[in-house]
């Protein structure tokens, strides 16, 4: 096995940051659909085969923004909670290069 790469670590945090940041517009359109197509059938059951995708749309959006090991699969950030967008300073991963579960070393 090679030794992981903290560039790979680096790209699984970024592809991660980015997933976040699209979460609430996949949640926004997906509720938005459901209700164009409930008010233009006047039925809100009938928006349900809409809604039902896009919701895991949504579910889907919010598992690919958690940062994975590449060594044991589980997330990386620190609290077992994805840290918000915003959040200031680099994360616990960010300092040590190192998973925090497996204890994995990033060069
Ligand atoms: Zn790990």
């Amino acid at each position: 096995m090679t030794a992981p790469s903290w560039r790979a670590v680096e790209r699984e945090i970024a592809r991660a940051r980015s997933a976040r940041r699209a979460a609430p517009w996949v949640l926004l359109g997906a509720l938005g659909t459901a209700a164009l197509v409930a008010v233009a059938g006047r039925n809100v059951s009938g928006a349900l085969p809409v809604l039902l995708p896009g919701l895991a749309a949504v579910l889907f959006t919010w598992w690919m923004g958690i940062a994975r090991c590449p060594v044991c699969g589980r997330r990386l950030e620190e609290g077992g909670r994805a840290r918000p967008v915003g959040a200031a300073g680099p994360s616990a991963i960010e300092r040590t290069h190192r998973c925090p579960r497996c204890g994995a070393r990033f060069e």
